[in-house]
């Protein structure tokens, strides 16, 4: 099964994207994880990512291009794999496509986690996380024992610069730019499969994985 996963942040892509890599035994392959990874071990592609990300610039997409190849020559990615964060534009889509056709496999779906702006900015806006230990908490649905202090650890609980609601706007703003072009670029190959970004994430995966399977075999014969 060859994938990849979009959704705005707050979408519940990070535990829908761990379902899907137990379920069809994938691995799950988050760019940006690679990215700090190489930076770590200063690999010659995580040298050459340094370079823009202390500049505060993007990394470019020749860059990430190279990242990407390298990791689908790997062992555990030729079965399938499930991309999250990649790509971002619609040249690092066409680049992918490049790369798959080269191997002679195809891209099987395009997962679209979706939910309504409203609930988003609701469910992003009351995260709180712990100053100490970064566990995660929310004001309605994931309630600390104590009002504004840790269970694991009892420290304060803090929000995110990231999670105010003027900045959340603006996340997602960018977010749409971004990828509105490339969700059409996949429609438009009848790849897209919207699931449901709110709720309980497994039985949204479960609602979708007859689709996921069905566009699997097609893709097989
Ligand atoms: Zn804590």
């Amino acid at each position: 099964m060859r994938m990849l996963i979009m959704g705005a942040p707050g979408a519940g892509k990070g535990t829908m994207a761990s379902i899907i890599k137990e379920f069809y035994h994938i691995p799950h392959i988050s760019t940006g994880d690679m990215f700090r990874e190489a930076m770590k071990i200063s690999s010659p592609v995580g040298l050459t990512a340094k370079q823009y990300i202390e500049k505060g610039e993007l990394v470019p997409d020749e860059v990430t291009i190279r990242l990407v190849e390298e990791r689908l020559r790997e062992e555990d990615a030729q079965h399938g794999f499930l991309f999250d964060g990649f790509p971002r534009t619609l040249s690092q889509a066409q680049a992918l496509d490049t790369i798959l056709s080269l191997q002679n496999v195809k891209l099987d779906v395009v997962v679209d986690m979706r939910i309504d702006r409203d609930l988003l900015i609701k469910r992003l806006s009351g995260r709180r996380v712990c100053s100490q230990c970064n566990a995660n908490y929310h004001i309605e649905n994931l309630k600390p024992k104590v009002e504004g202090i840790c269970d694991r650890c009892g420290s304060p609980l803090i929000q995110r610069k990231d999670d105010t609601e003027e900045t959340i706007h603006h996340r997602l703003a960018v977010y749409e730019e971004n990828t509105l072009p490339l969700i059409a670029y996949y429609e438009a190959k009848g790849l897209v499969v919207a699931a449901k970004g709110y709720g309980n994430t497994y039985q949204s995966f479960c609602e979708i994985e007859p689709i996921l399977g069905a566009m699997h075999d097609y893709n097989q014969k």
